[in-house]
């Protein structure tokens, strides 16, 4: 029997996880998203159960080569976050093997320690959530915090995030701003951000209009792309980040409480009833024999599809149909982006 022969769960998870493996450091967050799916708590992973999921991958899976950490909000569990980069880092210094980071983060807790860790960490890309200007972002990144602003904990600070090596916005669509997708692109490049990703908000129902405005918009980002002076300074991320099915991420997934996924759409409310169903075993189980469930190919895209509301299901699909025409339009012809 060859090495790979005993893994049981293991091997399953390492054939499913492809380079990417997201470790989900809490459930935790410090703002309430109207478009938020995630079921929050107050759970935070310990460092040796995240620790060892990594040693597996990192020992296992010659392909991984990027770490992803998510939340809740990374930030509110920073020394670990930090722990766990070190640790990364290590290891793959070890096996000699190159490894990056990317942390989504809210952005409303940067203060001058973080910005001085991520200045020096250019192999961590730092995802700011940030959808456009004061009233896009106030209508739906709402603070738990009465009279707290979200948009003015992150703008009040944007030279020095602007400065940062290897930072790319996160724009978040709503149909209820969409008609001011484009203006608020403008408004962030004339803030100094200059790399971006565009994520229509998944999960919610999209009406015909609302993915026409969708439509309408990317065209008009992708005309302006292509014609202005500035075109040259600036990268849509997008093309990178596909995925095959919109609903969820792939890659090997170790929840704040040690189970293990081979995607993240358990973290979802809509899907919550489907965890056990989706849960493929313990990170603790890794590396023993026949321990754990291995993915079906195919399965959890039909189970997630059966188990989504009919209009959240199409209008979905119509808003990242939008999203690959915007991808292809900028992309054709072209080595950029
Ligand atoms: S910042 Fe992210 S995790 Fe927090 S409420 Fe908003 S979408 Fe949810």
């Amino acid at each position: 029997m060859g090495r790979m022969g005993h893994m049981g769960n293991g091997e399953a998870l390492l054939r499913s996880s492809g380079s990417t493996c997201i470790v989900v450091l809490n459930n935790k967050c410090n703002l309430h998203c109207r478009y938020c799916p995630l079921i929050k708590g107050q759970k935070e992973i310990r460092f040796d159960l995240a620790a060892s999921g990594l040693r597996f991958l990192l020992n296992n899976n010659p392909g991984t080569s990027l770490l992803k950490f998510s939340g809740g909000e990374p930030l509110l569990s920073f020394s670990l976050l930090k722990r766990l980069v070190a640790y990364g880092r290590r290891r793959a210094r070890v096996l000699g093997r190159s490894l990056e980071f990317e942390v989504t983060t809210n952005g409303t807790l940067m203060e001058r320690r973080h910005f001085g860790y991520f200045q020096k960490s250019p192999d961590i890309k730092l995802r700011l959530s940030l959808d456009g200007d004061r009233e896009t972002q106030l209508i739906n990144r709402r603070s738990v915090r009465d009279r707290h602003d979200s948009f003015e904990a992150i703008y009040s600070k944007r030279r020095q995030w602007v400065r940062l090596p290897n930072l790319c916005v996160n724009m978040v669509i709503h149909p209820n701003v969409v008609h001011k997708m484009a203006r608020n692109f403008l408004f962030l490049l004339r803030s100094g951000f200059t790399v971006f990703n565009f994520l229509p908000a998944f999960f919610i129902p999209w009406n015909a209009a609302s993915v026409r405005r969708l439509r309408q918009q990317f065209k008009d980002v992708a005309f302006f792309l292509k014609h202005s002076p500035l075109k040259n300074k600036i990268t849509i991320q997008n093309r990178d980040a596909w995925e095959p099915d919109p609903l969820f991420n792939s890659g090997l997934v170790i929840d704040c409480n040690g189970d293990v996924f081979a995607n993240n759409a358990f973290l979802a409310r809509g899907y919550s009833r489907l965890r056990e169903e989706l849960r493929m075993g313990r990170v603790e189980e890794l590396a023993l024999p026949g321990r754990g469930r291995p993915p079906r190919p195919g399965h959890i895209s039909r189970l997630i599809a059966r188990h989504t509301p009919a209009p959240v299901l199409s209008g979905t699909r119509a808003a990242n149909r939008a999203l690959n025409e915007f991808v292809g339009d900028i992309t054709r012809g072209t080595d950029r982006y």
